[in-house]
């Protein structure tokens, strides 16, 4: 197994790991451990160069390390990726080399499930190292995180109807949602409970249909839910749904949902924001899921309470977020990542004052 160091400025560490044995190509990037060890997802794609998939790695990780501080998760940033295509090269020795990528960093870098790796890979990547987080609950560990972003994407709709609507209440409240996989079809029933009007669609019709049938949801075909009228508009499956062509057509006061970089271009929250439309920062509003998983690196092990409490906390994140928006005229996307930029010199400091 060869692991050698790609120089990249702004970031702590990445490394790239060549394993002949078992075909292993993976990279893990560690941006900031300010605030404590890097927490972030491993995923596996057919990239079709390593640079894409330091571009992807990089990104990805500066993500968590705003993600994180923002949650104030108690970590930073990092990320993994493996190059291959996980329909054809999965087997345990890739995994398990993966671990013994993982344990060379000694805890800097805590990895979980991302795209295309689920719990058993996960399993044989533990048997290597024990920085892994993610696993199943009967394991000790914090289990599957969907659940926990959606309730924390249900703190941030109110905290954000507050906002828009002075009112935290959702009672009564129409909201549009594409994508109704682990976190929104979750995240619709909560809505449902809590008195709002659902509306879901998704490319998987038997879902939608199979959700509509068991919690009397409305539906709207995928093409169209773009026109139809609503208080907030929640996208739940993908990302880049807020481009040029959508933004001119939402017809809402809110945009909150669980889907990941919901913007394609920055300047997408600033349309938002011109069109008056309260854009709830997909990092900040997401962050349930990350902030269930920390739980489990704190020293009494994991407690769903205290997850639970910490979730609820999503809502000052947001205040404070719509707060600098306002005071600045900055768009909310602009505001949450001052706020992490913020806690990331308070970690600093807080360092350099403890030397
Ligand atoms: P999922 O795969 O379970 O669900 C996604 C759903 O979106 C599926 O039902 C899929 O059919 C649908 N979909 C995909 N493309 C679509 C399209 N073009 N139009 C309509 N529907 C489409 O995924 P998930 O875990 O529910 O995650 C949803 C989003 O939230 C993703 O962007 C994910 O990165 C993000 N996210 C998830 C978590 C988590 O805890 N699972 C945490 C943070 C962010």
């Amino acid at each position: 197994m060869e692991i050698s160091e790609i120089q990249v400025d702004g970031y702590e560490k990445v490394v790239r790991c060549r394993d002949q044995a078992s075909g292993l190509h993976a990279l893990i990037a560690v941006h900031d451990t300010t605030l404590g060890p890097a927490l972030g997802g491993m995923r596996m794609l057919p990239y079709v160069s390593e640079d894409e998939a330091l571009f992807d790695v990089l990104r990805l990780s500066k993500g968590m390390t705003y993600k994180s501080a923002v949650a104030e998760t108690g970590l930073g940033g990092g990320k993994s990726v493996i190059l291959g295509d996980p329909r054809k090269a999965k087997s345990p020795g890739l995994f398990q080399a993966m671990g013994r990528f993982v344990q060379s960093l000694d805890g800097l870098y805590i990895t979980a499930e991302d795209m295309n790796i689920g719990i058993p890979d996960l399993e044989l990547v533990r048997k290597e190292t024990r920085w892994v987080t993610g696993l199943a609950r009967e394991a000790g560990s914090s289990g599957n995180p969907s659940p926990y972003t959606a309730d924390g994407c249900l703190v941030g709709m109110r905290a954000t109807a507050r906002v828009a609507f002075k009112c935290p209440d959702l009672k009564g409240k129409r909201v549009v949602m594409q994508g109704v996989g682990a976190v929104g079809s979750r995240l619709a029933i909560l809505l449902e409970k809590e008195g709002a009007h659902v509306v879901i669609c998704d490319i998987n019709e038997k879902r939608v249909a199979d959700l509509c049938a068991e919690y009397g949801f409305e539906s709207v075909r995928d093409e169209s839910h773009l026109d139809v009228p609503c208080d907030i508009y929640s996208p739940c499956a993908r990302g880049a749904t807020l481009n040029d062509e959508t933004v001119p057509r939402l017809q809402c006061k809110v945009v909150a949902g669980c889907a990941n970089n919901q913007l394609l271009e920055p300047r997408h929250a600033a349309a938002l924001m011109a069109r008056g439309i309260v854009y709830a920062p997909d990092f900040v509003i997401n962050a349930g899921g990350i902030i269930n998983v920390a739980c489990e690196l704190l020293p009494g092990g994991y407690d769903e309470k205290v997850s639970l409490a910490k979730i609820e906390r999503i809502a000052e994140s947001l205040r404070r977020v719509y707060e600098i928006s306002a005071q600045r005229s900055i768009p909310t996307s602009e505001a949450a990542n001052m706020l992490a930029e913020e806690r990331l010199a308070a970690g600093r400091a807080r360092k350099r004052s403890k030397r």
